[in-house]
């Protein structure tokens, strides 16, 4: 075929049919730390897997054609790949992030912050005239975007940040795993660096920890794997092996997550002991427009307020059925969790109080359950 195949036929049938010694159709796992050299003094694709591995080469490989980048790199989490992109900042650059980004993002470049190893500014990156300031103030290398964001699911305008970040020549990196690259692409919006973790939607079964990193350019790209191979971060071949199998099913799955975030949404909003719902395919969220905008579909996830504060929140969770009370999201499986106390406890009471996060309010990760079955377990914990 010389047609250029759509995203959904490629994560399908990523690495089909290329084992030439047995004619697998699946790629075969290749756990082998080492590779034997066929002929001394001569350099070869594979010596040691920490360097590259054939198995966890066709995933990063296949990220970055989907992300529209030059090339990936596979890590052993979404934080590593996180600390991986904040090794191209010495200790007199600047990053700005979002001031209600994830919890694990926000202390790791507070703990960085700390020991002088780079200065982050934690900013509110939704009024542009106000970010545009900031940037005018701090001149950073570096702009981290998360979008949307965690957990109040507000979009910033990829393009418009993109546009200021030229005002210091910033690199903008975007956290994109609330929507996976089926949903959202942010290199081809302009940003130069797309970080996921993989432990969310791209692997999808809750059985996995790891990360990735797709740079925009070569240069770029040479950066970070040679970071990743000083640092050691890379992923795992099994690890590997799973995320592409789930990878398989990404648009499959997305389309009925955010299904079924778009009906718990709906039945939430005409609740009386809910307050506020926060999902972007609802016309009353705020981003719902810019989502529409430059996102190919509003995603699984919402959070919403319970109007009785945190004692309403504990007879919820006692009551609620089908829906798993854990850390962590985007896995076949329906999760509710507590902000306050679990994703965002390492904020203090007053960052969260910035960020938006009460403790009334609870986070749902839309599964693949039937919807109907959904809803009325929902309804059991809301009685
Ligand atoms: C989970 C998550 C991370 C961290 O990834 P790990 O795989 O848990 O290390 C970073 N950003 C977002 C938005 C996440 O949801």
């Amino acid at each position: 075929m010389t047609k250029k195949l759509n995203k959904d036929t490629i994560a399908t049938r990523t690495g089909l049919e290329t084992d030439s010694q047995h004619g697998a159709v699946v790629p075969p796992l290749y756990l082998s730390s080492n590779f034997a050299f066929k002929q001394f003094e001569k350099e070869q694709k594979y010596d040691y897997t920490r360097c590259g591995n054939p198995t966890r080469d066709i995933l990063a490989e296949t990220l970055a054609e989907l992300e529209e980048g030059f090339g990936g790199t596979i890590t052993s989490s979404g934080l590593s790949a996180i600390n991986l992109v904040a090794n191209l900042l010495g200790a007199n650059d600047h990053v700005i992030l979002p001031h209600d980004c994830y919890g694990g993002t926000f202390r790791l470049f507070s703990m960085l912050h700390e020991k002088k190893a780079l200065r982050a500014h934690f900013v509110n990156q939704n009024v542009l005239s106000d970010f545009e300031k900031s940037i005018k103030k701090i001149k950073p290398k570096l702009i981290w975007i998360e979008t949307p964001s965690n957990p109040l699911l507000q979009s910033v305008d990829i393009k418009a940040i993109v546009k200021l970040a030229k005002i210091s020549k910033a690199l903008v990196a975007a956290d994109n795993t609330f929507l996976s690259p089926a949903l959202q692409n942010p290199l081809a919006l302009g940003a130069d660096i797309v970080m996921h973790s993989t432990t969310k939607y791209i692997n999808g079964h809750s059985d996995v920890v790891g990360g990735a990193v797709i740079a925009k350019t070569r240069k770029l790209h040479d950066q970070i794997q040679e970071w990743a191979n000083a640092t050691g971060v890379a992923g795992a071949p099994f690890d590997s092996y799973l995320t592409l199998r789930g990878l398989r099913t990404l648009n499959l799955r997305m389309n009925t997550h955010e299904r079924n975030a778009m009906g718990l949404a709906e039945v939430l909003s005409n609740n009386k002991k809910v307050g506020a719902v926060y999902y972007p395919g609802l016309e009353s969220h705020p981003s719902h427009l810019i989502a529409k905008k430059q996102q190919k579909g509003f995603g699984g996830m919402l959070s919403f307020e319970l109007k009785g504060g945190l004692p309403a929140v504990r007879k919820f969770f006692k009551n609620v059925e089908l829906f798993s009370l854990a850390e962590s999201l985007g896995g076949f499986e329906s999760l509710v969790c507590h902000p306050y106390t679990m994703t965002h406890a390492p904020l203090t009471a007053k960052e969260k109080k910035t960020a938006g996060i009460s403790e009334g309010l609870i986070r749902i990760s839309a599964g693949l359950e039937d919807l109907d079955d959904l809803i009325d377990g929902l309804r059991t914990g809301l009685k």
